[in-house]
């Protein structure tokens, strides 16, 4: 299974997955153009994309990739957050609450959609599952309240960490509504390790961490600290 970030954070969010000859796009938040580039302009050989909740960073693009023949998934929620109750190639995703991906897209991907903590209609995250891998795919969430097994790829929001983002407060950087607003819808450094902690790792083969905020957040400093948690190969997108 191979990740490709085309773009991460709040302004933008569009993650390229093959895996065993296949394409699948997770978000569609980048102008049309520049997902087309990231795709190296072969849209249509696309399986499928997934969409996470209705915010602009990881929709924008919807339409015309719907326009372009490609099924875009989400739950009913997001669907009618999104106008796109008329569209047939938008397909609804119900969360389950197994730990199984019991949902299959067809084309060989299980799909499995499970509620994450977020302040939009009716957020998602995605177990996804292609020849023997398990990817988990969890941001815009300021918990996550399940927990997987046998996962051998992670791609996991890491926003902010506490310290940094009090210290922006503190220098006027950013208010207190905004933080309120920050820490009950992203996720925190803090939170991401016990998440990973609380996840049997044996068989994840990387960690990628997503979604890392502009102000509040240090991708060095981010990196080293899950490194040190898990033990893993651990990427910033
Ligand atoms: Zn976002
Ligand atoms: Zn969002």
């Amino acid at each position: 299974m191979i990740i490709t970030p085309l773009a991460s954070g709040s302004s933008g969010n569009c993650y390229r997955i093959d895996c065993a000859g296949r394409t699948l796009l997770l978000e569609c938040g980048l102008r049309f153009p520049e997902i087309q580039r990231g795709l190296d302009f072969q849209v249509s050989k696309l399986d499928a994309c997934l969409i996470s909740h209705e915010h602009a960073d990881h929709s924008k693009a919807v339409k015309k990739l719907m326009k372009a023949g490609v099924d875009c998934f989400m739950s009913e929620d997001t669907q009618c957050a999104l106008g796109l109750e008329d569209w047939h190639r938008a397909r609804v995703l119900v969360p389950q609450v197994q730990h199984d991906e019991a949902n299959l897209l067809g084309l060989g991907w299980g799909v499995m959609p499970f509620e994450t903590q977020h302040d939009a209609a009716e957020p998602l995250g995605f177990l996804i599952a292609r020849a023997g891998r398990k990817l988990l795919y969890a941001t815009d969430s300021f918990y996550i309240k399940y927990r997987f097994a046998g996962l051998t790829h992670i791609m996991l929001e890491c926003n902010y960490a506490e310290d940094l983002l009090a210290a922006n407060v503190r220098a006027g950087e950013v208010d207190r509504s905004l933080q309120k607003r920050i820490r009950g819808s992203h996720m925190s450094l803090e939170t991401a390790k016990e998440m990973l902690r609380t996840n049997n790792l044996s068989q994840v083969q990387e960690i990628w961490l997503l979604h890392l905020s502009d102000a509040n957040s240090d991708a060095e400093r981010f990196k080293r600290e899950i490194q040190e948690v898990t033990g893993k190969v651990v990427r910033v997108a």
